[in-house]
């Protein structure tokens, strides 16, 4: 299966010398298994990215799902930007958690696409864009496997396990590291164990959290020890803080590589525009 990275930054994108060469786009990982339709995670601003995208080319057409973990900013403004929206041919089905509050999501979209907000309605591009409310669920997309679990973040937030051909992908971009001893929740568990890439929240060093500590997010190290604890092959750092800058990530991903290996995973920051081929264990 591979999985491409189209944008990694965390809150909001970013974009200057010292932050380039990870990228400044946020959240948007696409994944390819054999004969399937794609599978976007998120539609961050790297969404504008996807598949090479750019504003020379041509709208292409999409046919494929979205597995989005939630509504806030950073996981949605690529939306409007996707091209291939543009086509009538495009299908996109986008799986969310449903709300507390029972809102609709369709009507939460175009309260955030649409006049005077965004120029035009969402509702006004050619593509076919089909709502589907999920939460603690098992599903199919095609042959794939889907696991969706609530996990800690601000608000109704998902986290996702597919799983196509016997390998397994983890996505849990937006996760609260519990204040004190680490620990995890069974739905995160079951969302992470053995999995062959777990990509997570790596946003603060233990230094910033201390006054973030209720942000809703994760340090460096308890990424280190979720992928530890539930025995992930390779741990994908993620949802990188804006002010995180290139040498920065670049000392910390060195650091935490040599300590993952003593600890039995591999390690690595994800970059905009990385693409890795995940195998499964022969
Ligand atoms: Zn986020
Ligand atoms: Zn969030």
């Amino acid at each position: 299966m591979s999985v491409s990275f189209h944008g990694v930054r965390g809150s909001t994108a970013c974009h200057d010398h010292q932050t380039h060469r990870y990228g400044g786009n946020t959240s948007c990982v696409s994944l390819q298994a054999k004969n399937q339709n794609p599978i976007i995670f998120d539609l961050g601003t790297g969404l504008r990215y996807m598949g090479g995208q750019n504003i020379e080319a041509e709208a292409k057409p999409f046919v494929g799902a979205c597995l989005l973990t939630h509504l806030h900013w950073d996981h949605v403004q690529g939306l409007p930007f996707f091209k291939s929206l543009l086509r009538e041919e495009t299908v996109l089905d986008i799986y969310a958690p449903k709300q507390e509050d029972g809102r609709n999501l369709r009507e939460l979209f175009l309260k955030k696409i649409g006049p005077p907000i965004f120029p035009i309605s969402l509702d006004e591009f050619h593509a076919q864009i089909n709502f589907h409310e999920i939460g603690d669920d098992d599903f199919m997309i095609g042959s794939t496997k889907i696991t969706s679990r609530f996990v800690p973040h601000v608000g109704p937030t998902l986290g996702f396990r597919v799983t196509s051909e016997n390998i397994a992908v983890t996505y849990l971009p937006d996760h609260q590291q519990p204040v004190g001893n680490f620990s995890i929740t069974g739905a995160a568990r079951q969302l992470c164990q053995g999995t062959d890439l777990l990509i997570h929240d790596s946003q603060y060093t233990p230094a910033e959290f201390e006054t973030k500590s209720d942000w809703g997010h994760s340090t460096l190290e308890y990424a280190m020890w979720v992928a530890e604890t539930t025995s992930a092959k390779k741990l994908a750092l993620f949802h990188h803080d804006p002010s995180r800058t290139d040498d920065a990530l670049d000392v910390i991903a060195q650091r935490l590589a040599v300590a993952a290996k003593n600890r039995g995973f591999e390690v690595f920051a994800a970059a905009d525009g990385l693409t890795v081929e995940v195998c499964g264990v022969v």
